[in-house]
């Protein structure tokens, strides 16, 4: 029950976030999304993708709402990547493990407010198959882009909408702290 509240709050988090980016878009400007991680979890998860490559790597970001325009990430947890079909161009997250990783969240007082995973020897842009397999709205999915083994570009997008059929990616600025 607290379960499907949650994703209640996330569906209108997310829809707010969507009547708000089309104001701004009317008014000529670009939704002010942000999401806040330190400078420590922001190298871990990029650092992740290196020792993953050539296959994706992928994680939760674990934190808090701020508010419909901010999300703080105050932990990242390293997932395994299941895909062991297509490693190099896909991940999967064990919904076991998921479920684990927001249990232990909560306990901390910490909701999963994202994802991410990595792009090897690919632009760190969202593919069709990642907004295909996004669910989670609200929630940002950092994306960074791994070139012969180096982390590259890191960028995050916030899967925003109402339902499946209208579901889209904005771009979302990284603030990243000390
Ligand atoms: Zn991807």
């Amino acid at each position: 029950m607290r379960f499907r509240r949650k994703i209640f709050e996330r569906k209108i988090l997310a829809a707010r976030i969507i009547v708000a980016s089309a104001g701004y878009r009317r008014k000529g400007f670009i939704a002010k999304q942000v999401l806040k991680i330190s400078q420590s979890d922001y190298d871990a998860l990029r650092q992740h993708g290196e020792e993953t490559y050539p296959h994706e790597c992928c994680g939760v970001l674990l934190g808090n709402f701020v508010d419909e325009n901010a999300k703080t990430v105050s932990r990242i947890a390293r997932c395994a990547n299941t895909r062991e079909d297509s490693p190099h161009n896909r991940y999967h997250i064990d919904p076991k493990e998921l479920i684990r990783i927001q249990r232990e969240g909560r306990e901390r007082g910490e909701d999963i407010v994202g994802f991410y995973h990595s792009h090897p020897d690919h632009p760190a842009r969202w593919s069709t198959t990642d907004l295909a397999e996004a669910h989670w709205f609200g929630c940002s999915y950092v994306i960074t882009s791994v070139e012969k083994g180096k982390a590259m570009i890191s960028n995050s997008f916030a899967l925003v909408g109402l339902e499946e059929r209208d579901k889209e990616f904005m771009d979302e600025p990284l603030q990243i702290s000390i």
